[in-house]
């Protein structure tokens, strides 16, 4: 049980014997990629956030580029942001905290409209979904009249609103090719976009919009990588660029990388993605060797246990989605859904 913070006390966040007590079944958790110097730093957070989302009935969503402490030691659910949004709206909880970027903590509020959706810094945003406007779909609806348009899910409320469907990394290729048209607006990333179109016979046109922690990956990066590691086995995004994709072994989204580890059990492995999602996979599979470029998302990192613990206790940032977007928004979800989601 972990002990409720006296707020007026500033002795309330000290790494005490009571905390370390209530702690330390979680820092066995991530022993294997947290320090055990930074531990008393974190462990007071820890407990008072689990204490005060207990007095609150709230959850913690984390997306998979987390850091270890979060992901494995507040959290409440875990997962993509479609797949946060979704169980986060299955909760009985009241307040949901998304510990991800501005555009899940949306997804979130569409699908749960009812709930108090709160995100531990608004800045935290996403240089993907800040590639396309409401007004941008519309314009491509001109220019194209008649073309289907497809919105990745990391993309913002107003976005999702003005498209006809939904896709995430895993049933891109699948979604597209369920609107049976000859041709199909892919938005809002480029090589998403064209993976997409390497994969179908359906024209895509892309829009030019990037995620700035894979596209700074290159296939030259991945040979130089592979040099003198035996048996190295490359899971890459496609979120990142082709260069890339074409020095992978295999090609999917994160619950597919996961989920690849999982089954593979490669001796080792590197996760062509974000960061913290390998100490995160790490954690669950500790008898493979996990090879670590580190591209750290900046949006991502701007959420901490210090920021989630003032969240909760002043309710802020709430989240809000206007009821008519959110409608059409909800609907370019549930559009893809019922198409279908493969995990890889
Ligand atoms: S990793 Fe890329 S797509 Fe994900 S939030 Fe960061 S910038 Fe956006």
């Amino acid at each position: 049980m972990f002990p409720a913070r006296d707020r007026s006390s500033p002795a309330s966040l000290e790494y005490s014997p009571a905390v370390a007590r209530a702690t330390a079944p979680l820092y066995e958790r991530v022993a294997r990629v947290v320090p055990e110097m930074e531990w008393p730093i974190h462990a007071p957070y820890i407990a008072a956030i689990n204490a005060l989302k207990r007095d609150l009935n709230a959850v913690i969503l984390a997306h998979n580029y987390q850091t270890p402490e979060i992901f494995n030691c507040v959290a409440d659910v875990v997962g993509d942001s479609l797949s946060l949004a979704r169980e986060g709206a299955k909760t009985s909880a009241k307040i949901i905290v998304m510990a991800g970027v501005h555009f899940m903590a949306e997804t979130a509020k569409i699908l749960s409209p009812e709930k108090t959706v709160l995100i531990p810094d608004a800045r935290a945003g996403c240089s993907l979904a800040e590639s396309i406007t409401g007004a941008d779909v519309r314009l491509l609806r001109q220019r194209y009249p008649g073309v289907p348009i497809v919105a990745y899910v990391n993309t913002s409320a107003e976005v999702k609103a003005e498209v006809d469907i939904c896709c995430t990394s895993a049933n891109a290729v699948q979604v597209v090719e369920s609107l049976g048209a000859p041709e199909v607006i892919c938005l809002p990333d480029e090589y998403l976009a064209q993976y997409v179109a390497s994969r179908t016979k359906v024209k895509i046109i892309t829009w030019h919009g990037h995620c700035e922690v894979h596209e700074r990956f290159t296939g030259e990066q991945i040979r130089l990588l592979r040099q003198g590691q035996d048996n190295l086995v490359v899971l890459a995004h496609p979120e990142c660029p082709q260069d890339v994709l074409a020095e992978a072994d295999f090609v999917g989204s994160t619950a597919g990388m996961s989920d690849y580890v999982g089954i593979h059990s490669p001796k080792r492995v590197v996760l062509i993605t974000e960061c913290s999602m390998s100490d995160n996979v790490a954690i669950q599979y500790p008898e493979v060797e996990f090879v670590r470029p580190c591209n750290l998302c900046p949006h991502m990192k701007r959420i901490t246990l210090p920021k989630i613990l003032h969240a909760l206790e002043t309710m802020t940032t709430e989240v809000m989605v206007a009821p008519e977007m959110a409608r059409r928004a909800r609907l370019s979800v549930e559009r893809m859904l019922a198409v279908g989601l493969p995990r890889a």
